[in-house]
């Protein structure tokens, strides 16, 4: 099944041209029923990795399966099936380590040391700490090593979650301007869904998407497994942000060998979900597209929203109606209309209780208001991604 899309390049060069790829693999994809490694698997998984860095690709994997290491380690206890967070917490620290024996053993047939890095949410929030971990990366990949990624989930808290490594994955895409997802599951892609198939059935694959297609938020379908998290909804979410950041997007059967080298040579597995045209970020807005969460909320006028929207202008404070949260200079938030929708998200130029001070006011007013005028707007053009 084709649906439409924008970009009309075959799958093999959308695949050969793309330098770098981040490849997310879920926990169910490596582990069988029985709850056992699936060391086939994996070892084709890690052979078809170094094939790809032979092939002149850079790759970056994002792992999940701390967590169910972690059970594994203590013989799946009944009582560990659903953990509380610091149980949770536990299992993936007692994982973790696991996990990285697993890709260091399999990576070392091939003379690559696998370079672990846990990212937290806050990680990404600021600007410097994605700078830098773009840098480390790179140099992991100067190294000749290959980045294998989780979330830091023994410290993370619940309200400072990635939610999932399919976020995580898609998210690591900005901050490595990677050129595409591959995101390995127990699933063959996104199947088609239709009312007439009725509650839980499905039709055919979905062989290319593009991601503004409409059809795709009926066809994302239910989880694909109980043993990690996410499901197909938060497979077509991480779609849409690396999407933004200009990376196609492909959900694939893991478990089938050799999945990686399928999809080099451009055969028809899976789902590709490709971007829009024209949408792709640049620059700060990658960070702000893809990496920084919104710590607060600055309401404006339906001027404003116009100005915004249609004549990418900045948001100056005449246009201010509300602000909510508490929030220094510098931080990045939610812009919304009166409303309430989200019109996009950038960094504030002044603190959360200035802005309140200088709500509706000419941006002339705002030195004698506040005592300083860092500039006229209150949030800049520049430092904006209008969502849409
Ligand atoms: N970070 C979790 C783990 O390693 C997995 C999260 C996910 O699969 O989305 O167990």
């Amino acid at each position: 099944m084709q649906y439409e899309v924008k970009r009309h390049m075959t799958r093999e060069s959308l695949i050969r041209d793309a330098e770098h790829w981040v490849v997310k693999i879920g926990s169910s994809v490596f582990l069988r029923d029985d709850r056992r490694v699936d060391r086939p698997t994996f070892a084709s998984l890690m052979r078809d990795v170094d094939l790809l860095g032979r092939a002149g690709h850079r790759v970056t994997i994002v792992s999940s399966g701390a967590v169910a290491l972690g059970r594994e380690r203590l013989g799946w206890p009944d009582d560990l099936v659903d953990p509380d967070i610091s149980g949770q917490q536990a299992l993936a620290a007692l994982g973790q380590s696991r996990l990285m024996e697993m890709y260091e053993d399999e990576l070392a047939h091939y003379d690559r040391g696998a370079a672990q890095i846990l990212f937290s949410r806050a990680d990404l929030d600021d600007r410097e700490r994605f700078l830098n971990a773009r840098r480390a990366l790179s140099r992991a990949h100067d190294f000749g090593a290959i980045p294998i990624i989780n979330e830091n989930d023994s410290v993370a808290t619940e309200e400072l979650r990635f939610g999932d490594n399919d976020r995580l994955a898609a998210m690591t895409c900005g901050v490595e301007q990677a050129d595409v997802l591959v995101i390995l599951s127990d699933v063959p892609g996104i199947l088609e869904r239709t009312p007439e198939q009725g509650e839980g059935l499905f039709g055919n694959r979905i062989s290319r998407i593009a991601v503004d297609d409409p059809k795709l938020d009926d066809v994302a379908g239910p989880t694909d497994s109980d043993i990690g998290t996410g499901g197909m909804v938060s497979k077509v979410i991480a779609a849409r942000i690396a999407a933004r950041v200009g990376a196609p997007t492909i959900i694939a059967p893991g478990k089938r060998t050799g999945i990686l080298e399928t999809l080099r040579e451009g055969r028809d597995v899976g789902t590709l979900i490709e971007p829009a045209e024209g949408d792709e970020l640049a620059g700060k807005e990658v960070w702000l597209g893809a990496g920084a969460r919104p710590v607060g909320c600055i309401r404006c006028d339906e001027g404003a929203r116009e100005a915004l929207l249609h004549q990418g202008a900045s948001l100056l404070p005449s246009g201010v109606t509300e602000v909510e949260g508490e929030f220094a200079e510098g931080s990045v938030v939610g812009i919304e209309d009166e409303s309430g929708e989200r019109l996009g998200h950038g960094v504030s130029v002044y603190s959360a209780d200035d802005i309140r001070a200088i709500a509706g006011r000419q941006s002339d007013d705002i030195e004698e208001t506040i005592g300083e005028r860092l500039l006229d707007c209150v949030v800049h053009r520049d430092s904006m991604v209008i969502l849409d």
